[in-house]
């Protein structure tokens, strides 16, 4: 059995004026993230952990915030890509762990739709995809609520 780990990490500034899409979900706040697209910070890291377990470069090589395709895009859509060519490539998703990085938001109420929503977007069960959250104790850009982080973790298993 083939196993592949590949790690992920994006942080997006906090802005006015944008919505907060965290995990292909709209989270109440007063700020979101500015970004090319939607800034989803969290599906960004997803998608490179899976590009990094298959070797498959990384998103910002894929989907370039110069193109105009890309403007302001679900990001769901870029996990979608990304899921096919992890298909492609003949890996299958064992799991995925996540970290976010944010003083606020409060995201715990959050966790369980965020997760529906991944798992459904990687056609895997929702046990298999972990969302954890943490502040930055007060400490630099994320502590003064002007940026989120994410970190994410993927575990594929090749099948083909
Ligand atoms: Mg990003």
């Amino acid at each position: 059995m083939s196993v592949k780990v590949g790690i992920g990490f994006d942080i997006h500034r906090l802005v006015e004026g944008r919505k907060l899409i965290l995990g292909g979900f709209e989270i109440p706040y007063l700020k979101g993230l500015f970004g090319h697209s939607d800034g989803d910070v969290l599906i960004h890291a997803i998608c490179d952990s899976l590009l990094g377990a298959i070797g498959g470069s990384d998103i910002g090589q894929l989907f370039p915030n110069t193109d105009p395709r890309y403007e302001g895009i679900s990001s769901i859509k870029l996990l979608e890509e990304v899921r096919d060519l992890v298909e492609k490539k003949g890996f299958k998703i064992n799991n995925v762990d996540s970290t976010v990085v944010a003083d606020e938001p409060h995201l715990e109420p959050f966790k369980p739709k965020i997760s529906a929503i991944i798992a459904q977007t990687l056609k895997i069960d929702q046990e298999c995809v972990n969302i954890k959250a943490t502040t930055n104790e007060g400490l630099g850009e994320i502590g003064k609520k002007e940026a989120i982080a994410c970190y994410a973790v993927a575990c594929l298993e090749k099948i083909k």
